[in-house]
């Protein structure tokens, strides 16, 4: 068949609209709407017979729904209406007595059933089209700022702002603030006890006063007027542990922002008085979604810098020999006595890059260790009783304690965590 006697096949079903007529031919002459083809064919069938030419009638497969695209493009534009965004997507919920009509259609016609374009395709794209025009927003198919959801057959369109997300490296310093907020668990983070304000948290419902979540991200939020905030971090240091120098990277996730174009050195500025010296944030950037599972995911090596106080009197010499034979050294270590009511007990290995330190005093050192992630370090220096081998009480002869931890860098293993495709534009 030719694709004039499919048209006139078309036709002959009842009345059409162009869009259903021309979505038949779909694949044909890239650069034109389904539209222009139905209309182009209904007036060549008509010039072919030498019949009057009858304009497109009430539509029997789509019901008149492709003649609402500027409707629900409106309407689309309208539910966002005071939220900045600079992507979006349209998808549409069509009944499935209407896919049952396109079905129809091209059975009548002798066509196969996925001939053409679906009227869910056409809408999400003609739809999306004139979004785009009332917006100046840009058609995204992975991840984008906001997802339309037009509903046929209840008229109703359903608009979601997906969260924005920050990117940046913490310090915190000052020790026994957690990485994120720590819900009192005499109360279960109600802050009630039998009616009265709970004592074990004054009431407050968190362990903790303050958090690097909560000194951090407050000023974000408001900044880009969202609704909540998440603090994803890439991995937590010992609440009692200090996160110094280059930092530990995070990612901030904004639920529904108003605002996205946003003077994120600006931001940083404010976070960092807001935080008051209890923790500092740097590099903050905007980021996309993938930057959470990133900071999560990614393998990392960790340096850290720790007092150590050994149970009897070391000469200097002793401790660079010891920490030599850890450098460059595959530890063996069983699951620490302090983590293994938590934990499957179970041997693993790590490798410690970089061990260098000096005597302070006989008995007192300062020690900087750079080790592969998992690495326990406490048990490095202690030997946890022999459960981790080497260490630095086995290769002194000596007992040895951590008596302060601080993390001193994060790093991604084989690559940085801050790779540019993780970021976007602001
Ligand atoms: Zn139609
Ligand atoms: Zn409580």
């Amino acid at each position: 068949m030719t694709v004039l006697e499919d048209a006139r096949a078309a036709l002959a079903t009842g009345p059409l609209c162009d869009s259903c007529l021309g979505r038949l031919f779909a694949e044909r002459s890239f650069g034109l709407a389904n539209g222009e083809r139905g209309h182009a064919l209904r007036v060549a069938v008509a010039l072919e017979e030498d019949e009057p030419f009858e304009p497109e009638g009430d539509c029997w497969v789509c019901e008149g729904e492709s003649d609402r695209v500027e409707w629900w493009a409106q309407q689309a534009a309208t539910a966002v209406r005071g939220y900045e965004f600079d992507t979006y997507q349209v998808g549409t919920r069509v009944p499935p007595l209407l896919e049952e009509n396109d079905t129809l259609l091209r059975e009548d016609v002798g066509l196969e059933a996925d001939t053409g374009e679906a009227l869910k395709t056409e809408l999400n794209r003609e739809v999306g089209k004139r979004v785009g025009d009332l917006t100046g927003a840009e058609v995204e198919f992975g991840r984008p700022d906001v997802q339309f959801t037009l509903d046929l057959s209840t008229d109703e369109i359903e608009a979601r702002v997906n969260s924005a997300f920050v990117y940046g490296r913490y310090r915190k310093l000052e020790r026994d603030i957690p990485q994120t907020k720590w819900p009192c668990n005499d109360c279960n983070g109600t802050g009630m006890w039998q009616g009265d304000p709970c004592d074990g948290c004054d009431g407050t419902g968190y362990r903790y006063d303050e958090s690097v979540e909560q000194l951090s991200a407050p000023p974000i939020v408001e900044a880009m007027d969202g609704e909540a905030a998440t603090f994803h971090g890439a991995g937590r240091e010992d609440v009692d542990a200090l996160m110094l120098e280059s930092g530990r990277p995070f990612v901030i996730e904004i639920d529904e922002p108003r605002t996205r174009d946003v003077d994120i050195e600006a931001i940083e500025a404010e976070v960092n008085d807001f935080a008051d010296g209890k923790v500092e944030v740097e590099g903050l950037r905007l980021a996309t979604h993938e930057m959470v599972e990133r900071v999560k995911e990614l393998d990392a090596s960790k340096t850290y810098r720790m007092d150590v106080e050994f149970a009897e009197p070391v000469t200097d010499e002793a401790l660079q020999i010891a920490l030599s034979e850890l450098e460059g050294t595959t530890i063996h270590q069983e699951t620490p006595q302090r983590v293994s009511h938590r934990r499957a007990d179970l041997t693993r290995t790590r490798d410690v890059y970089e061990a260098s330190g000096e005597l302070l005093d006989e008995t007192h050192a300062e020690i900087r260790i750079h080790g592969a992630g998992g690495l326990y370090v406490k048990e490095l220096v202690s030997s946890d009783e022999g459960r981790t081998e080497p260490s630095l009480a086995g290769l002194l002869g000596v007992g040895a304690v951590v008596t302060a931890l601080d993390v001193v860098d994060v790093q991604g293993e084989d690559e940085p965590f801050a790779d540019e495709e993780f970021f976007r534009e602001s």
